[in-house]
């Protein structure tokens, strides 16, 4: 099947009791044993429920791996993950990453001995330098988050893996709709579902999906050891929002090409960060790797934090909110909001300025956003 049909029934058959064509939704923490220890594949809810298994089931068929597994929220799945690296062990990771993410990992490396380096991973010979010596886990988001930065996964992957590392892929921007990491080499992929597979910003979620059944295992066996699981509901939620995924991805790739050609080349804003665009320094890359260039669109504007107070006052349509990936247009100021956890200095080297602004474009009428973004760079 092709991927928009795999969206809505690949691993999602009727419900086997009654034909609901919808997966239920299975209120239940607890499932009956008729003597102990027998069971119909379910005992208690944080290990196993099968709202959740159907959710589980389907994002690893969307994403071409062996094991999908649903957590509370990415960093939830993120978490877990973490755990399978003890202390000693040298993770090498993208220097543009979701701040939640780089925070955790400074958790880690500080409270657990766990060695942290963060590198470039968009620049071959960086990644190359550092993948050198052994590794054990290399950890990339392309897409990255704000800059929309890529990484050329099927080359880090080939080093991380003659390192000896796992190769993980924060696969939340693209989505399995644009991009399939465990295709390229990737060994997990990692989501945080509360975004564009969700799709309606009503819940908070996270996966991981590995490509082989070992790891799968093993990532499973830390799932219900450390109990970061999603509710019935929310998983009910994340299904629903994976049925709709194909169009609100054409949809998001319409709005965002709209905004984009309004502030390329305005002369209010200093860059544009859309792969989408033949300027991107990675466009050919884009291309070649993923088949679209996704909804979010990262500007910065020339006149620093001023000038993004008087751009955001102009917006209309775009709600100042966190989050990104739902069907409402949503703007984002990183240095103050998502990114706020990152030193200033460091987040000002790889590019995270004052003026840093993050546009999730959603699915209302690409004119009326183009219009609202337009209207608001004439205040600054
Ligand atoms: C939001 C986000 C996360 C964290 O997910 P939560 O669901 O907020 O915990 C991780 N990675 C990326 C790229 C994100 O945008």
């Amino acid at each position: 099947m092709r991927f928009n049909t795999r969206l809505i029934h690949a691993q999602q058959p009727a419900d086997p009791l009654t034909g609901a064509v919808n997966t239920p939704i299975y209120l239940s923490s607890t499932y009956r044993q008729s003597a102990p220890n027998r069971h119909r594949g379910y005992v208690y809810s944080r290990s196993g429920n099968p709202t959740r298994a159907v959710l589980e089931s389907t994002l690893a068929d969307l994403e071409s791996g062996r094991v999908g597994l649903a957590f509370s929220s990415g960093l939830g799945a993120f978490a877990t993950l973490l755990e399978m690296f003890p202390s000693g062990s040298r993770i090498v990771a993208g220097d543009d990453l979701y701040g939640g993410t780089w925070r955790l990992f400074e958790h880690h490396r500080r409270q657990f001995g766990v060695r942290v380096e963060y590198v470039d991973l968009g620049r071959p010979g960086a990644a190359a330098a550092a993948l050198k010596e052994p590794a054990d886990l290399v950890y990339a988001e392309s897409p990255t988050n704000p800059l929309l930065k890529l990484v050329d996964l099927r080359t880090v992957a080939r080093l991380g893996h003659a390192a000896g590392a796992l190769v993980v892929a924060d696969n939340t921007f693209a989505t399995p709709a644009r991009q399939h990491p465990i295709e390229l080499g990737a060994d997990i992929v990692l989501h945080s579902t509360t975004k564009f597979l969700g799709g309606h910003s009503d819940i908070l979620g996270g996966a991981l999906v590995a490509r082989e059944r070992k790891v799968g295992e093993r990532l499973a066996w830390l799932q219900n050891a450390v109990g970061a699981v999603p509710s019935p509901v929310d998983s009910f939620l994340v299904l629903r929002g994976i049925h709709t995924l194909g169009v609100r991805m054409s949809a998001h790739e319409a709005s965002a090409r709209a905004v984009a050609e309004v502030v390329d080349g305005h002369r209010a804003v200093r860059t544009v960060h859309y792969p989408g665009l033949r300027s991107h320094p990675q466009y050919v890359l884009a291309r070649r790797q993923m088949s679209g260039p996704g909804g979010i669109v990262t500007i910065d504007l020339r006149g620093g934090g001023a000038a993004v107070r008087r751009f955001l006052r102009g917006l209309k349509v775009f709600t100042l909110a966190e989050s990104l990936g739902g069907v409402e247009s949503l703007v984002d100021h990183p240095a103050s909001m998502t990114h706020a956890s990152v030193p200033r200095a460091e987040r000002e080297a790889h590019g995270v300025t004052d003026g840093v602004v993050r546009l999730s474009c959603g699915i209302e009428d690409p004119a009326d956003l183009a219009d609202d973004v337009r209207a608001a760079l004439g205040r600054v």
